[in-house]
């Protein structure tokens, strides 16, 4: 296949890239280096079957020749990413998802929306299952890339219904892995660092608040998964083993050996109290669920940020 990857510079991107590379596609990958890094594609720069455009995603894009499939994953992601940009988070959820459907329909290509468990907001059901609508806050700091998504979605579907595009639409949950952003503010990545560096690591809050980690292995197996189905209702891509943070913290503390602790530190606004995926739908018709638990996960995660702090 011959397949576009925007944000293909980015955490999951340039998973998808490899993914797609090894499988024997050719792959072009556009981004424009607002959160990705050209780091995580170095290693691609030179094979015969990949390609990359430097551009903003939001402006028109022009792509020579055939296209099987255009995957739409460019976007800040971390909620300090996004409320560092948030018109550009805005702009690239709303405008860059109206060009890349225009691009898919231009060339007959099957789209991939990346949607995000933030669309479920704070949510009141719990777990999330694909049909429940989300409570979302519009004007809050994370409104800008909650909303960017959920007219995303609007889009993607917007294109099948008027121009019959073949559009697909992944719901991903917190992803971790190598290429996670040292300083991108996330969990995994803050806590990791911290223990790494002898610190306490700052839970926000009590802890209480509850997540759930994928390995992006899997997140990248249950991507190319939905690609290749029939579905064009989204489908949520999630590990389910929900936790607090306050354990998460300990079990990062566990697994690095770090004695500092935790510190207290105050809630972000509208920080969702839960999240978990209910992946009833990705095993029904995918056949996909996690396979890397997470002290697999972590220990590799773990040994990536230590190698890339000895080099820094
Ligand atoms: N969090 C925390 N300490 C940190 C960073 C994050 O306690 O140093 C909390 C954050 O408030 C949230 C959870 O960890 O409740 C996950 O945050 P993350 O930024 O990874 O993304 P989110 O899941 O909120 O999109």
């Amino acid at each position: 296949m011959r397949i576009l990857v925007t944000g293909g510079a980015g955490f999951i991107g340039s998973h998808l890239c490899d993914y797609f590379i090894a499988r024997g596609d050719e792959v072009i990958a556009i981004d424009n280096f607002i959160t990705g890094s050209p780091d995580n594609i170095a290693h691609l720069q030179n094979h015969p079957r990949f390609h990359f455009i430097r551009q903003d995603v939001t402006e028109h894009l022009r792509v020579e020749g055939y296209l099987d499939a255009v995957l739409h994953f460019a976007s800040p992601a971390s909620p300090k990413s996004y409320i560092t940009y948030p018109i550009q988070t805005l702009k690239v959820g709303a405008l860059g998802t109206h060009k890349a459907c225009g691009l898919a329909r231009a060339k007959g290509a099957r789209f991939l929306l990346a949607s995000t468990s933030e669309v479920y907001g704070d949510p009141l059901v719990h777990p999330q299952k694909e049909d429940y609508w989300g409570n979302v806050n519009p004007i809050g700091p994370r409104g800008v890339y909650d909303e960017a998504k959920r007219f995303a979605e609007a889009m993607t579907l917007a294109y099948h219904r008027a121009h019959n595009v073949e559009t697909r639409i992944v719901r991903i949950f917190n992803t971790y892995g190598p290429r996670n952003q040292l300083d991108d503010g996330r969990v995994v990545p803050n806590f990791i660092g911290q223990a790494l560096r002898g610190e306490p690591l700052t839970i926000h809050g009590d802890g209480s608040q509850t997540r759930s980690f994928t390995y992006v292995s899997d997140e990248v197996e249950g991507i190319a998964r939905l690609l290749a189905s029939d579905e064009r209702m989204p489908v949520n891509i999630g590990n389910p083993n929900e936790m607090t943070i306050k354990t998460f913290a300990e079990k990062i503390n566990e697994l690095t050996g770090n004695k500092a602790g935790v510190i207290h530190l105050p809630r972000p606004v509208d920080d969702p109290n839960v999240r978990c995926p209910d992946i009833t739908k990705a095993r029904a018709i995918l056949g996909w669920e996690p396979k890397i638990g997470l002290d697999e996960g972590m220990t590799k995660t773990i040994a990536y940020f230590a190698q890339k702090m000895k080099h820094k």
